[in-house]
């Protein structure tokens, strides 16, 4: 099972949900780094629809008590990938993307420039499922595919380029299991 990128940098079979929360990376960047983020709206119930809601600005921050403070926020990831592991997408991935906020890898800053958001639908507190971990796998590869300056090495988490700010993918996140498959793939 492989994704195919078109010639539009869209996942071929992915549910397209334009945003407007994004921009153009700086001339000559390509994606260099792949960003995983989890998220839930509210935090820890899953098919709401509402973190969908808020990355294309639809969202109705008088849904919940807890999406106050979602007010004028304006982020997107360049895909999601929900529970079943079905992905949607938000940006096309040669734009900048908002996902990252301040944030550093190997010295340098601002990596919505370089890098591709993941959104994986979770909370850093429960274990991600099957599904998501096989398409994560298969876009990780895809991606590097298509963008060959992503390396093997350059998949991390949100909270590894903005630490002590951001915590996600967190500790439930299986590393091993997506690395172990990324250098499979680089050797095949
Ligand atoms: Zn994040």
């Amino acid at each position: 099972m492989y994704l195919l990128i078109n010639a539009d940098h869209r996942l071929d079979k992915a549910v397209w949900r334009p945003s407007e929360h994004f921009d153009l990376r700086p001339s000559g960047l390509q994606p260099e780094l792949v960003v995983v983020h989890c998220v839930s709206l509210p935090e820890g119930e899953y098919g709401t629809g509402a973190a969908q809601r808020l990355f294309t600005g639809e969202l109705d921050c008088g849904e919940h008590p807890s999406f106050a403070d979602l007010e004028g926020v304006r982020v997107a990831p360049h895909v999601l990938i929900d529970r079943q592991g079905q992905i949607e997408q938000f940006v096309s991935f040669d734009k900048r993307a908002w996902h990252a906020g301040v944030s550093v890898w190997r010295g340098r800053s601002g990596c919505n420039d370089f890098s591709i958001g993941v959104e994986l639908e979770g909370t850093v507190a429960e274990d991600y499922t099957v599904p998501q971990y096989r398409k994560l796998i298969q876009l990780v590869g895809t991606l590097m595919d298509a963008y060959p300056r992503i390396s093997a090495d350059a998949i991390v988490g949100h909270c590894d380029i903005a630490p002590g700010r951001k915590a996600d993918p967190g500790p439930k996140f299986d590393w091993l299991r997506v690395v172990g498959q990324v250098h499979r793939h680089m050797g095949a």
